[in-house]
């Protein structure tokens, strides 16, 4: 089996890039699209980012066999219970959000009896809304599809075989595993981030410019994360909740043990410690999924 007639719930930077990249790499695919925001759906429309901007939601799922819901995760649920009474017999639902136990168990209870297989595509940018998708948003990057232990594995391949399609690599996986991998490689780095660009704002002594000035010392890579979109963010750490308690608290006890090897001048502790880390860094470009380049290719060096 495969997907041929796809509808994409939300058109921000998730729905967006799939509907342009269906086009692109599937474009015998009919595709329609709904957003709840009807500045959204203007502009999906100017750009074409889905063949049909529909102004219902009903409108869009009615004869889809694949729906993809794009929408914050504390969304997901309202999201299908607005689609439920007007599926399609035999649709697959699926998703992109950020967190897969909480998004898998409010697709469940609003959609009794349809077939729903979570993904997560490991893909984004810092940026969000309707002009922010673009085509190549997966190529070479991860899609992890948590699909519930009695999905139907044609379902599942037709799934996996659509975002393969889309240029991403496909992972199964179980939903509680990925929210442990992803709290740490994905949520932390992101709260880390979210805390240290706040605790130099908030420092008194160092000027807001000095902050900004300065900012190619390291400070710059943590504000492009700290920029990502605030309602995304917020529900991705209330619903992966236990798994990210468990690795800030880990983080706690490594970050402690540093603050103790620099107190105590254990520089053996440190270096091997940044050793360690380099060579993980290492391993990220082995596998094509970072730039080789110093400072991520950027022109303007300034450490
Ligand atoms: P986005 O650019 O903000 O787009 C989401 C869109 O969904 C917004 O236009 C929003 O409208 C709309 N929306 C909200 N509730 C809705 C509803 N009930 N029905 C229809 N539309 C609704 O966000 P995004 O970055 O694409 O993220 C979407 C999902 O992808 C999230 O679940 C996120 O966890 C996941 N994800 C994001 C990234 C990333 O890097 N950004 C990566 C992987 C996965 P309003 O603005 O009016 O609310």
């Amino acid at each position: 089996m495969s997907f041929e007639r796809i509808a994409i719930i939300g058109l921000g930077l998730l729905g967006g890039s799939i509907g342009l990249a269906l086009k692109e790499h599937l474009p015998g695919a009919v595709t329609t699209g709904f957003d709840a925001d009807p500045e959204t759906r203007a502009r999906a429309a100017e750009r074409e980012l889905v063949g049909t901007v529909c102004a219902s939601a009903a409108d869009a799922v009615r004869s889809a066999d694949l729906v993809i819901l794009c929408v914050p995760v504390g969304a997901m649920g309202a999201a299908a219970r607005d689609i439920a009474a007007h599926l399609a017999p035999g649709v697959v639902v699926s998703d992109v959000g950020s967190s897969k136990e909480f998004v898998a168990r409010a697709l469940a209870e609003a959609l009794p009896g349809v077939a729903v297989i979570p993904a997560h595509p490991v893909a984004g940018t810092e940026r969000s809304g309707p002009d922010a998708g673009f085509a190549s948003l997966f190529r070479n990057r991860w899609c992890i599809i948590t699909p519930p232990s009695d999905a139907d594995p044609a379902q599942v391949e037709a799934l996996s075989a659509l975002w393969q399609a889309l240029g991403a690599k496909v992972e199964i996986m179980d939903a509680r595993h990925h929210d442990m991998v992803l709290a740490v490689t994905s949520h932390l780095p992101h709260l880390i981030a979210y805390t240290i660009v706040g605790t130099a704002s908030d420092l008194e002594g160092v000027t807001e410019s000095e902050v900004i000035k300065y900012s190619a010392g390291g400070f710059r890579d943590f504000t492009r994360i700290a920029a990502s979109d605030p309602t995304m963010w917020r529900d991705v750490f209330l619903s992966n909740k236990d798994a990210v308690l468990d690795m800030l608290q880990r983080f706690t006890e490594d970050l402690t043990a540093l603050q103790k090897a620099i107190r105590v001048g254990d520089g053996e502790q440190l270096f091997d410690h940044f050793t360690r880390t380099r060579a993980i860094r290492r391993s990220i470009i082995e596998l094509g999924q970072d730039d080789d380049r110093p400072d991520f290719g950027r022109s303007d060096h300034g450490d």
